[in-house]
């Protein structure tokens, strides 16, 4: 079953490099059933940050929680089976599979489901991205635009609660970014928590109900008061404590 409802937080997360500090003492909460965006300039430490939330790389402080659990011991693998899926700003698949293929490895992440079960949601998921055609595609024959759609059905194959995606619009064609559009408007609908580095204004705007602005480090947040979403009741507070989504 989904595990939705799930909030991710980060609570004064730090992470440096020689001389950089990239993850200056972040804050932020990631709620379900609602789409939160991560803006900034290059350098700014979004993905960075993202590599800390889903365990590519250790913080050298601070706390990453989903739900009650405290993830900020546990290694990427293990954080993805308790649901934190993401995707990443150079794409992330295996060019060698098939397009099939790359869904089933993402869904085998997902534990205690059978390969007939996991082969059935890999087919709902072409459906729903579109790539039915493709399924038994080389993913190296494919463009850009079509390998993002490849790697999100990998990431929302594993059933996450919480997905993490690195700027997912970027060489999307037209058609693409709107069936992306609609796809992550019903992922959210669904009680999926979406953080979403985007650096096209736009999109943004459709699709977030609040933005974490990045800068050297530090993150400041805005409400977006008149949002769909609800995030009209949504205070100031960078993590967004005691509003359920
Ligand atoms: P963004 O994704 O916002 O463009 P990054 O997280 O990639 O920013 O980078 C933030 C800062 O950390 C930059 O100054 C970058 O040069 C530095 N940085 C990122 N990864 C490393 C690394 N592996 N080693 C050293 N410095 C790094
Ligand atoms: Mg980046």
């Amino acid at each position: 079953a989904r595990r939705e409802g799930e909030r991710l937080t980060a609570h004064n997360l730090t992470k440096r490099f020689q001389g950089v500090t990239a993850v200056d003492g972040v804050t932020l909460a990631v709620p379900p059933g609602r789409i939160t965006a991560l803006t900034g300039p290059n350098g700014a430490g979004k993905s960075t940050l993202f590599d800390c939330l889903s365990g590519a790389q250790r913080a050298d402080s601070g706390q990453v929680l989903l739900g009650g659990k405290d993830l900020t011991r546990l290694p990427e693998h293990a954080r993805a089976r308790l649901g934190l899926a993401r995707t990443f700003q150079q794409i992330a698949v295996f060019p060698g599979l098939t397009v099939a293929d790359n869904l089933r490895v993402g869904a085998e992440q997902s534990a205690g489901r059978t390969a007939r079960e996991s082969a059935a949601d890999a087919d709902r998921l072409l459906d729903l991205l579109g790539l039915s055609d493709l399924r038994d595609q080389a993913a190296a024959e494919l463009p850009t635009g079509t390998l993002r759609l490849v790697e999100l059905g990998r990431a929302l194959a594993a059933q996450p609660a919480v997905l993490l995606l690195d700027e997912p619009g970027a060489g999307l064609d037209r058609r693409e970014t709107a069936l992306l559009v609609e796809l992550l408007r019903s992922l959210a609908d669904g009680g999926l928590a979406l953080l979403l580095v985007e650096h096209d204004r736009e999109l943004v705007d459709e699709l977030a109900s609040g933005v974490h602005v990045m800068r050297t480090g530090r993150t400041e947040f805005h409400a977006r008061l008149e949002h769909r979403g609800g995030a009209g009741h949504q205070g100031g507070h960078p993590d967004g404590a005691g509003h359920p989504g």
